[in-house]
């Protein structure tokens, strides 16, 4: 049983690191932030960079953000697994909710748009910049696995949605210095895998879905691919056709600050501001 647990975890490191290193996603004297909302994708980054950063010789900085969105019932359970995670491994945790930024939960927003996700998406993003960008952070990791990617790049062709494909990719490079560059260490990790890496280490995550999730297109792309999984094994494929064919260089952006909260945005206001303002009007 050690054997194969051993012979596993050798499996998802060799998978992690030559991720980060076949990517040069981390570099000598920088900060790093790790995403961390207590599942299990985020859990394992955070044990992996952890691990990287004792053996690859690179010396970087590691920390962690924890985004509060307000969704009872819920969101306590993974501030618990990640404050409890942190702890061990002796990383400072900073949690960041949507009460204290805007003054009311996503419970109290949840049913506004035609999916939650919507504004959670727009309100997560800001504040994980936000705090990063205010920590002096050089990159954000967070825990996307091989199946968010290939949910994600199926996602842009439901949308007719283009402007996305130069965001695939286990890195999003840096266009405005205060727009920090995300990096996903998980990027070829099959979902199935960091799920099988909790059980067998016995780590303390938060296995719950989120009550919302089902009000996105993600949720469905997620069962119908799970099923084509199932039936005829298509995941790596797509993974591997998506890496051959889709090589679109970020283009460049001119950003500005936003006139309401002084974030860097491509358009002032931003569409955290933006969306705030809708909000406001409505409650
Ligand atoms: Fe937010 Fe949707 Fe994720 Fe729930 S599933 S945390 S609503 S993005
Ligand atoms: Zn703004």
């Amino acid at each position: 049983m050690k054997i194969e647990q051993d012979k596993f975890n050798s499996y998802v490191k060799k998978n992690v690191f030559e991720t980060l290193n076949d990517y040069k996603l981390i570099n000598k004297n920088e900060k790093i932030m790790i995403g961390v909302s207590g599942g299990k994708d985020s859990i394992l980054t955070l044990h992996m960079l952890y691990q990287y950063r004792q053996e690859s010789g690179i010396d970087f900085e590691l920390e962690a953000v924890c985004i509060d969105e307000g969704i009872c019932g819920y969101r306590e359970h993974g501030i618990e697994s990640a404050k409890e995670n942190c702890k061990n491994l002796d990383i400072p945790l900073t949690i960041a909710s949507f009460k204290d930024e805007w003054n009311y939960n996503l419970d109290d927003i949840h049913n506004l748009y035609k999916s939650t996700c919507m504004p959670c998406g727009v309100y997560r993003r800001y504040l994980l910049n936000k705090v990063s960008d205010s920590h002096k952070c050089d990159k954000i990791a967070t825990g996307h696995n091989m199946d968010d990617e290939i949910q994600s790049f199926l996602m842009t062709f439901a949308r007719n949605d283009q402007n996305k494909f130069p965001k695939f990719g286990p890195i999003l490079n840096r266009i405005d210095k205060h727009m920090v560059p995300r990096i996903k260490p998980l990027w070829q990790l099959p979902e199935k895998d960091v799920g099988i890496w909790c059980i067998v280490n016995n780590i303390p995550i938060h296995d719950e879905e989120c009550p919302y999730s089902v009000t996105s297109l993600r949720s469905d792309v997620k069962l119908f691919l799970n099923k084509l999984e199932e039936n005829y094994g298509v995941k790596q494929n797509i993974f591997n056709s998506f890496k051959k064919t889709f090589k679109i260089p970020q283009k460049e952006v001119h950003l500005e600050r936003c006139d309401i909260c002084g974030q860097v945005t491509a358009k002032s206001p931003c569409n955290a501001c933006k969306m705030t303002e809708e909000i406001k009007e409505i409650l």
